[in-house]
């Protein structure tokens, strides 16, 4: 099942020539997952286990580095960047 970001505007999906990576919401801490579906910014969203977040939406301090790890690993605690913050990064 090919993925797609579901942060508002974000057009990103999973694909083999893409490095982005998506990861799961945190569903074992409600905490936590009230503000990473604040911070997608969409009005009625329905979060089903196929929901995902892109990298783009999270800095480096994220990110748990591993030594001989081919993919990047989110530390548990971390939020989701403002999303509107990362948009202004990226080329229109
Ligand atoms: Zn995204």
């Amino acid at each position: 099942m090919p993925y797609s970001c579901v942060a508002y505007g974000c057009a990103n999906r999973a694909s083999p020539e893409q490095s982005t990576q998506f990861f799961r919401f945190p569903h074992s801490n409600e905490e936590l997952m009230k503000k990473w579906i604040e911070a997608i910014k969409r009005k009625h969203f329905k979060l089903s286990q196929y929901s995902r977040i892109c990298s783009d939406h999270f800095t480096n301090d994220d990110f748990q580095i591993l030594p001989n790890a081919n993919r990047l690993l989110l530390r548990l605690d971390t939020t989701v960047t403002d999303i509107h913050e990362c948009w202004s990064l990226r080329p229109t």
